[in-house]
């Protein structure tokens, strides 16, 4: 965890503060606002049995079996893995209490679910061994598959890069064809059904709501399923085809790439008429290849879907590099990938290009650093963060499960690395929490490149404008107020990036995407989903699946304010306002400064060694105001135009030059 500004007497102990401290939160992380699963003909309120022999015996062939882990609870079953006392294999054994299918349709169903498994042969299908029962159980043995499934993943991961994303749709295609070119449709591909083995390939599982394809008029109209991926044609009540697989498969990867479900809402309702209507936000960021591709399988009419060939044909798939295998690491961290070109030769091409013939240095600069000529310097420290992240990535085990994969990027930089420039933007979303910004322009219209690009242009023209001079003009005596950040702390190696604004409202960008502001003196919260639509609460009334999120933000919000110190005397008073305050969109971390920046249009970047801060933000007449922090935490705050005519100081000058070039990456990158 890393934080901004420590008082003197926390300031050697502020890096380590114990993740523990956050402890009361949930195991996996903020809550999805997802409807629950939907599945027909299971009692929630039969218990199974918790009591399950240590060793279980097939009565028929007398072979024995040794309980081990608890791999997982579904609808009906519990998953052990177990051990065949004969020949040591192992198996993944779904146990099914003979009380949960009592009823004739409730055994029916398990032996559709067997039958139908039992036909199955696939490289990407979990294998079916064989099944018995006893007087308590049924046994169903199936193919372990050690490494769990893609929900773990993206549970830890939140977005994968798109090789990923290729790497994994292959075999799920390939899966799914096999099943469809035998009549077979899965009717429930989610990420909990793809399941990764120890060598990180994938099966498709779960059959309990797998069916024979049917003529369209012959198609069972019943609405079965996960909410969020069903098609519209199914909640229609118009039936299931193989288009609606691919609806499903849609979505899936829609998920993986953006860290949220396309038609995820707060209500099951609300999520049912986005689907009908086709409503969903396709992130900017996302390649324009994976752009086309998820709108062309998340079409309303199954016919203009693509099918699973087309897709594979498709752009996303044949222009960009898939992996053939991908490392056990990559379950909790971004992978290092090796796509066919020489990692190096493109790194010495990116170095030269942006620093000429010089070569890049990787050494640690100051940032008083006051000769202009030091600016690539400055900027040099980038090219040194993925450098060290290179390394950083070839120095971890595939077995170290924990790893703080935020702080393997928590030096992300801004121009790719060799192996992962196709996989940057997802790596950005992933841990720098950027927040998913949307094809269509969010309610304020802004999104991360925008912002990111205005402001360089702006700075850009004043630099350029600005007559040399040693000193800055007189600063504004009573400038409009406007908000900033006063404190912050990055916690993205588990939750995500929390911030304290100049009135005193806190704000925490999540790592998946989500942002959740707590205002008004800790009395309203302001939501937002990564799709853009803002909710507003008062905290007594706040939905229950947001209190382990509210806790988190509240334990950041108390960190900060017992441990940090402001970072200025700028002052804003606390407003009771219904209005939500800014919302962070993106934060980034070089070496040597924190960039922040609001979908106000305000952009914030705090130099960490000397602690100044540079905020750019927009009046209300329109102009523009930049305002400096010194090191001595005194802020001054000045019109642009004025500095654009008379000129700064050299060392507010490097500063800006340095955030120009910050931006300007960001724009490129
Ligand atoms: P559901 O009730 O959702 O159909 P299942 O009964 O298929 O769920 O599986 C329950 C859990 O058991 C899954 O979520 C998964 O964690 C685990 N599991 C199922 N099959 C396997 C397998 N082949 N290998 C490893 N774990 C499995």
């Amino acid at each position: 965890m890393d934080t901004g500004c420590f008082s003197a007497a926390q300031r050697l102990s502020c890096h380590a503060m114990n993740p523990d401290l956050l402890k009361p939160c949930p195991e996996h992380g903020p809550p999805q606002p997802a409807a629950p699963r939907m599945k027909p003909n299971r009692n929630k309120t039969e218990q199974i049995k918790p009591e399950l022999a240590p060793v279980v015996t097939d009565p028929k062939t007398g072979r024995s079996y040794s309980k081990g882990k608890l791999l997982g609870k579904g609808g009906f079953a519990r998953c052990y893995e177990m051990t065949d006392l004969t020949s040591n294999k192992m198996y993944a054994v779904k146990v099914i209490p003979q009380s949960r299918v009592s009823k004739p349709h409730q055994r029916d169903k398990i032996t559709n679910e067997i039958e139908l498994h039992k036909t199955l042969s696939h490289k990407h299908v979990v294998k079916f061994s064989h099944h018995f029962e006893d007087q308590e159980n049924i046994y169903i043995f199936l193919e372990l598959c050690s490494r769990k499934s893609l929900a773990h993943i993206w549970k830890a991961r939140h977005t994968l890069t798109e090789p990923e994303v290729r790497y994994y749709l292959r075999q799920i295609i390939s899966g799914l064809k096999y099943l469809h070119n035998r009549g077979i449709l899965h009717r429930d591909l989610k990420l909990g059904n793809f399941f990764i083995n120890e060598n990180m390939e994938l099966r498709l599982g779960d059959f309990g709501l797998a069916a024979k394809l049917e003529t369209v008029e012959m198609r069972k109209k019943t609405i079965c399923g996960t909410p969020n991926y069903l098609a519209p044609e199914v909640l229609n009540r118009q039936g299931h085809g193989t288009e609606s697989d691919v609806w499903s498969l849609g979505c899936v990867m829609y998920t993986l790439m953006c860290g949220n479900p396309p038609f995820e809402t707060l209500d099951l309702k609300e999520t049912y008429k986005c689907i009908k209507e086709v409503r969903y936000n396709l992130p900017s960021n996302l390649s324009p290849a994976a752009q086309k591709l998820i709108s062309s399988v998340l079409q309303k009419a199954p016919a203009n879907r693509l099918n699973l060939d087309q897709i594979l044909g498709h752009e996303f798939f044949t222009k960009g590099f898939t992996p053939d295998k991908l490392p056990a690491s990559s379950c909790v961290m971004v992978p290092e990938l090796h796509p066919p070109s020489p990692a190096k030769k493109f790194f010495t091409k990116m170095a030269k290009s942006f620093f000429g013939k010089k070569k890049a240095k990787a050494e640690k600069i100051p940032c008083d650093d006051k000769d202009e000529k030091d600016l690539s310097r400055l900027v040099s420290g980038i090219v040194k963060c993925s450098i060290s992240r290179q390394i950083s990535y070839k120095t971890v085990g595939s077995n170290e499960v924990a790893s703080p994969a935020g702080q393997l990027v928590s030096s992300l930089p801004l121009e790719p690395t060799p192996a992962e420039e196709e996989s940057r933007k997802s790596v950005s979303r992933s841990f720098k929490g950027t927040m998913a910004s949307s094809a269509e322009p969010c309610e304020d219209g802004s999104t991360p490149a925008a912002v990111a690009e205005s402001a360089a242009k702006v700075l850009d023209t004043c630099l350029s404008a600005m007559p040399a001079a040693t000193r800055n003009p007189p600063c504004l005596s009573r400038p409009e107020p406007f908000l900033w950040v006063t404190k912050w702390v990055d916690y993205s190696n588990k939750y995500g990036f929390g911030y304290q604004l100049s009135n005193h409202s806190i704000g925490v960008l999540f790592n998946e995407g989500t942002h959740f502001s707590l205002c008004d003196q800790r009395n309203t919260i302001h939501y937002c989903l990564t799709n853009n639509k803002h909710f507003t609460f008062q905290t007594s009334a706040l939905p229950e699946q947001l209190h382990s999120q509210k806790q988190i933000v509240e334990l950041m919000a108390n960190y900060m304010e017992q441990n940090l110190m402001e970072g200025g005397d700028l002052h804003c008073e606390d407003q009771a306002s219904s209005s939500p305050p800014p919302l962070l969109l993106q934060w980034v971390k070089t070496d040597h400064a924190l960039v922040m920046l609001f979908n106000n249009g305000t952009l914030q970047v705090n130099f960490y060694t000397d602690h100044t801060k540079v905020i750019l933000c927009k009046a209300a007449d329109g102009s523009y105001l930049l305002t400096f922090i010194s090191r001595e935490r005194v802020s001054c705050t000045y019109l642009l135009s004025m500095l654009s005519e008379m000129g700064c100081s050299a060392e507010l000058r490097h500063r800006l030059r340095y955030v120009v070039q910050l931006l300007q990456h960001h724009a490129d990158a």
